[in-house]
């Protein structure tokens, strides 16, 4: 139905992505995840490699498919069914793979995104840390060099696939109290068999499975041949970084709250209250209109943004659109999945369908990747920044001049 948005070759990709998600995801083992007694699912992330559904941007050189955010989009949509977990062990090569890709050397590509892209290593993406996930940029763990190699002591928490990850992408503080904020950090790749310590602690709402742990690192080991990109890029490559972060948990999500609305809708033309369908009352058919309105609203603005990032606009209008997909995408998801739940009453509430584990999960979308209000942060300050520039063109209509009546000298701001 959404075919007209995308490239036959994306066209191809998500009927792939569909077909791999309907025959080769047990229900088994997600209800093992949600039980958490599965803390990574390895075999999972091998599986997507064997089928080549891993890092379909990046080059063919080093295992990708050298496609565009469309076809992405696409196949997130359709691993969104699966849950959060297993579409965030689906996202980590991309994320992390953006890193490697863009700013790491072929040394690094040899060693770590191809076999990453082939299922044969395994990634994680180490940023936030106990005292604090929205200030990257107060980034605490430590880098100091001895050598040739660098020493990195600090802790990272919440890092999905702590548990299964060989190696992370792991941003350390290298500047000291002199250096600007912009050059204080550097991305490293650490093996994790170099002294990685890690912890499996959170009892979570939802999203289980993924191994999301605690990283402790004491003079950990790495050699500066793992440093990615130059000593201090850290926070250019972190707003890299931040695109597939946002991109996946956004298009991810609209794969979740379509199944919900589909249960949903389909347990309306099934349940009879007071001798009718409850489809045919309008306080029930109007939340499912709402629903198919706001996912549609949702898909627009992922692929607007997709299509924004894969023609290479200017990257602060692509960190707009990026930052808006995630937050409405999010946001209006966990609206949905909890109408959703209203429409199928007491028995959404229950575990008999799978409502409520998609509203567990939908629920950390508007923390993780960018809470909605860093999103705002972003969106308003580049409008503002857009605006100013607008203006200084003078080249569009202005509509001060239409007010009925001109009175400059009403118009007091201070
Ligand atoms: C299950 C799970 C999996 C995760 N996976 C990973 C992972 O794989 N890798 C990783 O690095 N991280 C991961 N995270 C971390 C996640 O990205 C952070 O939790 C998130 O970025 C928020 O950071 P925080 O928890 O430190 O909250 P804080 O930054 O402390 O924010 C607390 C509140 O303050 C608000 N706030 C903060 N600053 C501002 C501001 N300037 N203006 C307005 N409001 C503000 C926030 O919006 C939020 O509401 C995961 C988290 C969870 C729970």
């Amino acid at each position: 139905m959404y075919d007209f948005l995308m490239a036959p070759k994306d066209i191809e990709i998500r009927d792939k992505t569909r077909k791999f998600v309907k025959e080769k995801v047990s229900a088994e083992l997600l209800k093992k995840m949600d039980q958490d007694e599965v803390q990574y699912p390895r075999e999972y992330v091998v599986n997507l490699a064997n089928e080549g559904l891993l890092g379909l941007r990046f080059d063919p050189k080093w295992g990708g498919k050298g496609l565009g955010w469309t076809a992405e989009v696409a196949a997130l949509e359709e691993i969104g069914p699966l849950g959060m977990s297993l579409g965030c062990l689906y996202s980590l090569p991309s994320i992390c793979g953006e890193a490697l890709s863009v700013f790491g050397n072929d040394d690094q590509k040899a060693r770590y995104l191809k076999p990453t892209l082939e299922g044969k290593k395994f990634t994680a993406e180490a940023l936030t840390e106990p005292r604090g996930g929205s200030d990257f940029f107060g980034a605490t763990t430590k880098a100091v060099k001895d050598g040739d190699d660098w020493l990195l002591t600090g802790q990272k928490r919440f890092v999905v696939g702590a548990e299964g990850a060989d190696y992370f992408i792991l941003y350390a503080r290298t500047g000291d109290a002199s250096t600007p904020a912009r050059d204080a950090i550097t991305l490293f790749i650490v093996d994790k068999d170099k002294g990685v310590e890690t912890k499996y602690l959170y009892k979570l709402l939802g999203t289980r499975g993924g191994g999301a742990g605690r990283l402790v690192l004491n003079n950990v080991r790495v050699p500066k041949e793992n440093v990615i990109g130059k000593v201090g890029d850290g926070g250019k490559i972190f707003y890299q970084m931040m695109i597939p972060e946002r991109m996946t948990s956004a298009a991810g999500i609209i794969g979740g709250a379509k199944v919900a609305l589909d249960v949903a809708a389909e347990y309306s033309t099934k349940r009879k209250q007071f001798g009718k369908h409850i489809m045919e009352y309008q306080g029930v058919s109007f939340k499912i209109a709402d629903s198919i309105m706001l996912l549609d609203a949702a898909r627009a603005l992922v692929y607007m943004a997709a299509r924004a990032i894969d023609t290479r606009q200017p990257s602060s209008f692509c960190r707009r659109l990026v930052s808006e997909a995630k937050r409405f995408a999010t946001e209006k998801s966990w609206d949905i999945v909890n109408m959703a739940m209203q429409v199928c009453g007491g028995i959404g509430y229950t575990q008999i369908y799978p409502i409520e584990k998609i509203l567990r999960d939908a629920r950390l979308s508007m923390i993780w990747t960018g809470t909605s209000e860093v999103m705002n942060l972003i969106i308003q300050h580049e409008f503002f920044r857009e605006l100013g520039e607008r203006k200084a063109r003078k080249d569009e209509r202005d509509v001060e001049l239409d007010a009925n009546e001109l009175a400059d000298d009403e118009k007091v701001f201070e």
